[in-house]
Parts: structure tokens; sequence; C-alpha cells
């Protein structure tokens, strides 16, 4: 007994004595004017946010505070922007059938490294990456998360569920090439959909992307429809919802959407051809739509111009998509259809996802829903509309301002100049 006793003696006297816990700084933002709650629409002026240990803690009337000071008494002070669909680690051309043989997992994760800072550097403090190689894009998200890399905050579906022969499948290649190229996400039949769904989410998925009908970029000239059966969507549905994960579908032709939202899918990407029956569908569901309409601008450029590279077939099916996506938009919202903001960045540069406000209001909505689409309802289609879109306190400090007003003119927020995540300034 003596001997522990000289032991822990000896090792009170090695130890030092634990500091004193120390207090988090408080950070006070100076806001000239603020929309603090963009479902309000209400602008606030000469407000004062207080951050603290990468929250909010209050929201007061004038400037207080002392120390650590942001002084953005001269702008326009919002939530951090949310982007529900980009692919952060590449961006498309081209070259891509060279780029997909060559660029490893860790290439991937490296170029985004690069795409994540320029990203959260954009404004965008938080997107969803909705189609990705699984090593490559759960690195970058945990080391984000840990802190080891800039970026915004990211929620990551992993590999794009696709059916064998679909859009997911390597097109364009010799057979042999083509199936060492193929990713673990195909699934054909109810119980093969079931297990992929089931591994995908077991390997980190946050959500799950299925493909639901053809692709633009896909070098195969197979159309735009429905790939996967109603009975596969049922099933993979199914399984994500009872593991706690939404379900996201890519599609283009009105049949492939509605049989997807019949099957309980939670949202759906681009929506090119909707009709009447789609956004009843939609209503009923409370489902989401993510028009992406920057990716459509895109594409219709490269469909525009016989030297851009792309394959006949690729760009037949641009010109198909991209002139219907803003007319698709406008009769969803027309019709009371909820949007929330993405822009398939890969498709178009990273960095210029504001370029989608834009866009939205030339398919009728005012800027305010614009921003609204990129705040609130991006949280809320997204499942985190407790702690993000808002400035509010006990919401992550995801805060970026402008000069100008973007309630005038949305296209300022081109130009944001300043970003703060999670307490944390990057730009200013
Ligand atoms: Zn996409």
């Amino acid at each position: 007994m003596k001997g522990w006793t000289i032991l822990a003696a000896a090792l009170a006297w090695l130890m030092p004595a634990a500091a004193p816990a120390q207090e988090p700084q408080t950070t006070y933002i100076h806001a000239g004017r603020l929309l603090a709650d963009p479902a309000t629409g209400r602008v606030l002026t000469n407000h004062t946010i207080a951050v603290r240990g990468g929250r909010i803690v209050e929201l007061r009337d004038g400037f207080v505070g002392e120390g650590d000071v942001v002084d953005l008494s001269d702008s326009f002070v919002l939530p951090g922007l949310i982007d529900s669909h980009v692919h952060i680690c590449h961006e498309n051309g081209p070259d891509d059938a060279l780029r997909r043989v060559r660029q490893t997992p860790a290439d991937l994760a490296i170029d985004g490294v690069h795409y994540a800072r320029i990203t959260l550097e954009a404004g965008f403090t938080i997107v969803a990456d909705v189609g990705e190689e699984n090593d490559a894009i759960f690195a970058l998200r945990n080391g984000i998360a840990r802190g080891r890399i800039v970026g915004p905050r990211i929620l990551a579906a992993g590999n794009a569920l696709s059916p064998h022969g679909g859009p997911g499948d390597p097109a364009g290649y010799r057979d042999d090439v083509g199936h060492v190229l193929r990713r673990p996400s195909l699934c054909s039949g109810a119980d093969d959909c079931r297990r992929v769904t089931r591994e995908t989410i077991h390997r980190g998925a946050d959500l799950i992307k299925i493909v639901a009908t053809g692709s633009v970029l896909s070098d195969t000239a197979q159309g735009l429809g429905q790939v996967f059966t109603d009975e596969e969507m049922r099933a993979i549905v199914e399984t994500a919802h009872a593991l706690g994960r939404r379900v996201t579908a890519h599609g283009h032709e009105a049949g492939a959407i509605n049989a997807f939202l019949r099957a309980g899918g939670d949202s759906i990407e681009h929506g090119t051809n909707l009709d009447a029956e789609s956004i009843r569908l939609f209503r009923a569901n409370n489902a989401w739509l993510v028009p992406t309409l920057l990716a459509g601008d895109t594409v219709t450029r490269w469909g525009n111009d016989p030297n851009s590279g792309f394959s006949a077939a690729i760009r037949e099916k641009a010109l198909l998509v991209g002139p219907r996506m803003i007319d698709s938009t406008r009769r969803a919202h027309a019709g009371g259809v909820r949007i929330a903001f993405g822009t398939d960045s890969s498709v178009s540069r990273h960095g210029e996802n504001a370029r989608e406000f834009g866009l939205l209001v030339q398919a009728g909505l005012t800027p305010l829903e614009a921003i609204q689409a990129a705040t609130v309802n991006a949280a809320d289609h997204l499942g985190i509309a407790d702690q993000a879109g808002t400035i509010a306190a006990g919401r992550a400090a995801d805060i970026v301002a402008v000069r100008g007003d973007p309630l005038a003119d949305v296209r300022v927020l081109e130009r944001v100049s300043f970003v703060m995540r999670d307490g944390r300034i990057y730009r200013r």
C-alpha cells in the first residue's frame, strides 16, 4: 500500500496543475444590414451578432461588444450559403473519358482540397456532394470536419446508385476497361439495390443519390428516360429511410420523376421535364426540387459548340436539356413546389456557384426566394434546419456578407466580401 501512496505522490508532483478552463473568446460582428432569418425576409439594421465557440450566442440591437470586433457596418450580412448539389472532387470536360482512367481516388481527394477552398471562399459554408468516389469524398469530408483542410462542411452521398447499363456504368470504353472502371454502386433488381443502399450507408453516406434517368454527360445515345424499375426505386427508398437517410434522384424525364416520387423519394435534381402530375406529386409528398439551372446553362453552351470536344451523343442531349430547365423551374415555382438551391458544380466551375442565383430569378423566383432556396430551404432539404440556414442563437456561426443589396440585385452574391464558417473567418 505504501508503495502506491509514494507513486501517487510522485505522479502528483510530476503532473502540472490543471490550467483553469479558458473561456472561449467572443467575436462581435457589427452588421449594417442583416437578413438573419431569410424565411421572414425582414432586414434588420445595425445589429451585433455575438459568436463564441463556433456558434452564434446572441443577436443584439445596435453595435455592442469590444475586443474582437468585426466591422461589417457597411455591408449586408446573411447566413452562410448552402449548395445542395456539387461534385467537389472534379470538373467535367471533354477529356472526362481519359480522366476517369487516370485519376485515382487520392488524385480526386487532392483536387477536392483545392475546389473545397474556393467553394468556401465564394460564400458556400455547406455543400452536399451527390456523387463521387467513396474513398475520395469521405476522406475529404472527414478531413474538413477534423479541421485539417479548409472547406465547406460536406454532406456526402458517396457513389451514386445506378443500374448496370445505366448512366453510372462507364460508357464509351472497350468492355474490359469499362468493367475495371465500374464502381460498387451499380445494382440490378430490388434485392441487389437494397444491398448496395445498405453498403453505401455503411461505408459512410450521409444521404443516398440515385440516377433515375439517363444523363447528359454519360457517353451513350440512350436518351434521358427512366433507367431503374419502379420496384428498384421503392427498394432503395425504403432501405435508406429505414436507415435514417434521405434519397435524392437525378431526373430528366417526367415519367421517371413521377415514378421516383411515387416510390417515396425526397427530392429531384434537375427536374428538366415536369408535367402537371409531377407538380402534384411534389406537393403531395412535400418533396424538394433542386433545379441546377447553372448546369443547364453550361451544357447548352457545349451543345451549341461543335468544337467543344464533347461527343455528338452528349451534345444532342445537352441541347435537349439546357433550354427546358428554366421553363420547368418556372412552372414548378408557380405551382408551389418547394425549391432548394443546387448548381451541379463540376459541370460549371467550382467557386462560381452563386451564378445560380441570377438564373433562379430568371425562372421567376424573387431575389428573396432565391436566397431562401440557398439558406433555409436547402437546410431543410438536407435535414439540418436545426443547425444552419439562419443566424440565430444556437446555430453554427456560418455567416457571409456582401457589399450592396442582394434583395435588389441578387448577383452581388457572386462577390462575397466576408465568410465565416463555424466561427472561423476565411475571407475578410
Ligand atoms: Zn450532378
